[in-house]
């Protein structure tokens, strides 16, 4: 009898479904985007239940796709967006404000207000993380201290604040369960990741009651059974992680020092760092990787804002390309550089520089740079902001000893191997690279039964193709020195 899970992928662009067997094969997989709001500069909001419609589509379709394979659906796992905050109404259940979405920056004047206070060290010594907008705890206060009423009603129990993941287990369990996980909380800024437990300190800061928050649990657990009014069919959900947690999951890095890094629109690297908190001197982010039977394993997190987005640029702004994989053939025909360097700071650059203000710019043209030279300087530019995490992880005492990639920009061979080319460290790429929700499946599975353990889930994960460094170390060290002499210029400009 073939046993399959259904793994609920709440991103943040689109809702997705996919069902997955025992040995991790994904056999089927629907979409559906939903709108994004952007009602002022640097806002961006979604309709949690536009979330919710498309999110409740996209699994109906794939428990109805599962009803003519010769098995049953045994659990559901959920990985969703981060840090994006939806407060609702305990007893109707509909949201009182719009999502707040993790790349929302109006609390930014909060947030630097606070650091002029004094209390970031505070905050990173409790949660792993920098006092930024990024996180959810000023997106919930402004919720309160915006809509009228709010806060009276949160004081009176009325209210109930959740991640995505939280929203969505509210919902399927017919409003039974208000639970997160421990991966999902650890980026609320409101978790203490040492102790594993909502703090009064920093909910004190932040201004958040605690009796807004859902309970903390593993992330392979008993969230509850969806209600079989919402489904129909009552179905435990028994795995919860963040989206990047889940990637770490679904490349199987569960060694401390294994290393996963998603080139999506964005790149997030996360290395595991095992039972070790280790926290950055260099500005990257400590966070929970998982926690599974009361036992927690951190990780350290850089995100770099823009990866693939460079390329997309490159095709909608510019014109220079009608297809993003055409950037591997652009680059290949040509023998270097020639010398010009792109800083896709467009909104700044994220780890491990934290530089809000820098803004993109391109550097070392010549009369004869054409598209090809962007094409290229926008792949190097990925590969040298992925140096620059490496190198923040070394200067904080971790070693990385070889990295697995994932995302679309991985399937770009070109991009790859000057990837390994530059950080001089093997690049693997696997032959499944849905490991989000791939992630969430196995925490469900690793709960229910259909994996045994780790190890099994491990042997699961098979490589598709590795790239070994073949460059000069000199040229290595010509080229990040250039990148960094730009990225310096980009700051300033
Ligand atoms: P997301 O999940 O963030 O939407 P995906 O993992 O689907 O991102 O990857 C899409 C991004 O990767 C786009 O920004 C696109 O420009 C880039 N991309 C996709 N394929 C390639 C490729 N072959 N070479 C370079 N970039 C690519």
């Amino acid at each position: 009898m073939q046993a399959y899970i259904v793994s609920i992928d709440q991103g943040t662009t689109s809702s997705r479904a996919l069902l997955i067997d025992q040995n991790g094969r994904v056999l089927y997989t629907e979409q559906r985007e939903f709108t994004q709001y952007f009602p002022a500069d640097g806002w961006v909001e979604h309709d949690p239940d536009e979330i919710w419609q498309t999110t409740l589509a996209v699994t109906r379709a794939a428990l109805d796709y599962a009803k003519q394979l010769p098995g049953e659906v045994k659990a559901i796992g959920i990985t969703n967006q981060r840090e994006t905050s939806v407060v609702w109404d305990r007893k109707t259940g509909e949201p009182i404000y719009n999502a707040i979405v993790w790349q929302d920056r109006r609390t930014a004047s909060l947030c630097a207000s606070l650091k002029r206070d004094g209390v970031g060290a505070g905050v990173q010594e409790k949660t792993g993380l920098l006092l930024d907008p990024y996180f959810s705890a000023t997106k919930v206060a402004w919720i309160l201290d915006n809509v009228a009423g709010a806060r009276a009603r949160a004081e009176r129990e009325e209210l109930a604040f959740g991640t995505i993941d939280a929203f969505l287990i509210w919902r399927l369990t017919g409003a039974r369960s208000h639970v997160t996980d421990a991966s999902n909380a650890s980026r609320t800024m409101l978790f203490d990741i040492r102790k594993q437990q909502w703090d009064p300190e920093l909910l004190d800061l932040f201004r958040v009651p605690q009796n807004c928050l859902p309970q903390v649990m593993d992330c392979a657990a008993d969230f509850g059974v969806t209600d079989a009014s919402v489904l129909g069919q009552s179905l435990p959900i028994c795995g919860v992680a963040g989206d990047q947690q889940a990637a770490l999951i679904g490349q199987a890095c569960f060694a401390p020092g294994m290393v996963k890094s998603t080139y999506g629109t964005g790149c997030f690297l996360v290395i595991n760092t095992g039972a070790e908190l280790v926290t950055s001197q260099h500005q990257m982010l400590s966070t929970v990787a998982y926690r599974l039977d009361g036992s927690t394993c951190y990780a350290v997190e850089g995100s770099i804002f823009v990866a693939g987005a460079a390329i997309q640029w490159l095709r909608d702004e510019l014109n220079v390309l009608d297809d993003a994989a055409k950037s591997a053939e652009m680059a290949a025909s040509l023998d270097d550089n020639c010398g010009v360097y792109l800083v896709p700071a467009f909104t700044g650059l994220g780890a491990p520089h934290w530089l809000p203000d820098a803004r993109g710019t391109i550097f070392g043209m010549s009369r004869d740079t054409g598209k090809e030279q962007f094409a290229r300087a926008a792949l190097e530019s990925v590969a040298y902001q992925t140096a620059d995490l490496v190198d923040a992880i070394h200067s904080d005492g971790s070693t990385v000893n070889r990295l697995r990639v994932d995302g679309g920009m991985a399937n770009n061979n070109w991009f790859c191997q000057f990837l390994s080319d530059v950080l001089n460290l093997p690049v693997d790429r696997p032959s499944n690279t849905e490991t989000t929700a791939l992630g969430a499946a196995y925490l469900a599975g690793l709960h229910c039964g259909i994996f045994p353990s780790l190890d099994a889930i491990e042997n699961n994960w098979n490589i598709d193709r590795s790239f070994e460094t073949s460059m000069q170390p000199t040229q290595r060290q010509q080229l990040l020195t250039r990148w960094r002499k730009a990225v310096d210029l980009a700051a300033k400009f």
